[in-house]
């Protein structure tokens, strides 16, 4: 694959950063705000922002039904924060519009409202040295995760990276820091490294 294209749903949140982020790596990025868009990306980052909003603008456009199948079909997708909360099967105590294509429960907010936004030095094997800083912003906990997932990075006894096959997600913001190492990850999932 030459110059990997991926998507980035660019409906509300912290889409911009991701774009930088992908482009760092060597990828073409696309501010996705059209299903048909879906057609001509390798993979797709569904961002931080606000689940409810972006769940609500993603039925609007007509996107789930597209996205699930591309899912179903193999490619990569990866949700930060609101967008992991997005891809969860479960939400706990939500009947919030959502994709649901992945075998986790969250809890929004789960991380409690004195510590509504923080930051942690994540041990992350897959990245290798140094530890990832994660900037957690209302962030999402993750409570349950399949059999099928493999956690990839735990914070206080929490999974907060986590995959099962084309999925990734992370409860934390990684396009904040300017360490592109997660997104590096997401890219070599995308070109089948
Ligand atoms: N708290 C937000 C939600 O529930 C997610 C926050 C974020 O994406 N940084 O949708």
């Amino acid at each position: 694959m030459n110059e990997p294209r991926v998507g980035v749903m660019a409906m509300q949140g912290a889409f911009i950063e991701h774009c930088r982020s992908l482009e760092e790596c060597g990828c073409r990025a696309v501010e996705v705000r059209w299903p048909q868009q879906l057609d001509e990306v390798d993979g797709l980052i569904i961002p931080g922002g606000e689940s409810t909003t972006i769940g609500k603008l993603l039925e609007l456009y007509g996107f789930p039904s597209v996205i699930k199948e591309k899912i179903q079909a193999g490619m990569p997708v990866y949700g930060t924060c609101a967008g992991l909360i997005l891809l969860a099967q479960d939400i706990v105590e939500s009947d919030q519009p959502r994709l649901g294509m992945m075998d986790i429960s969250v809890l929004r907010n789960g991380y409690g409202r004195q510590v509504d936004s923080f930051e942690a030095e994540l041990d992350i094997e897959a990245l290798g040295e140094p530890p990832f800083r994660g900037v957690f912003i209302r962030a999402p906990l993750i409570t349950r995760v399949g059999p099928g997932v493999r956690v990839l990075g735990s914070f206080d006894g929490a999974p907060v990276v986590a995959r099962e096959g084309n999925l990734l997600v992370s409860s934390f913001h990684p396009e904040l820091t300017g360490d592109v190492r997660l997104h590096r990850y997401f890219v070599e999932m995308v070109t089948g490294k």
